[in-house]
């Protein structure tokens, strides 16, 4: 259960109209409509109870019109996942864990060394400059930033 329940009045007041659809009616944000983060360092918000979710260090450019992170932002970011067999597709769904705000879907073409792609709308998330966490468990792996193409293993 979300730590955090409010009706959904009470989120409509909290949201702008695009955020209330995506995030508590499960809606998708077309493309391009909010991909145009900042670079600089900071870390990504849930926008309907501000927990953090992911960071920039892992977010990349997927093409795709939409912000695709590698990875959570730590282990103890509340991003739950489900199994989301809407539009006759089977996709695994991301939310927050303590609000229940739906965020978008996880897909397995992303980067190494994850080989995740989490393909969020921009409207469920809120940038916050220089949060960035400083949790020493990157080891430096000397990317060249060459690109790679993940391409999947299917079953
Ligand atoms: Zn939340």
């Amino acid at each position: 259960m979300p730590k955090i329940v409010k009706t959904d009045a009470e989120w409509r007041d909290l949201l702008s109209p695009l955020a209330y659809e995506v995030t508590r009616k499960h809606a998708t944000e077309r493309p391009f409509t909010n991909d145009d983060f900042p670079s600089a360092p900071g870390s990504y918000h849930c926008i309907c109870c501000g927990a953090v979710l992911f960071d920039q260090a892992d977010k990349f450019d997927a093409h795709c019109g939409w912000p695709s992170f590698n990875k959570v932002g730590s282990a103890a970011a509340p991003v739950g996942e489900s199994q989301d067999t809407s539009l006759g597709m089977q996709r695994t769904e991301v939310h927050c864990t303590d609000c229940g705000a739906h965020l978008g879907h996880v897909f397995p073409d992303g980067p190494l060394p994850t080989g995740l792609r989490y393909c969020i709308n921009g409207v469920a998330i809120e940038f916050r400059p220089g949060e960035a966490s400083g949790n020493g468990t990157g080891t430096g792996t000397g990317s060249d930033g060459g690109p790679y193409d993940g391409s999947g293993t299917g079953g």
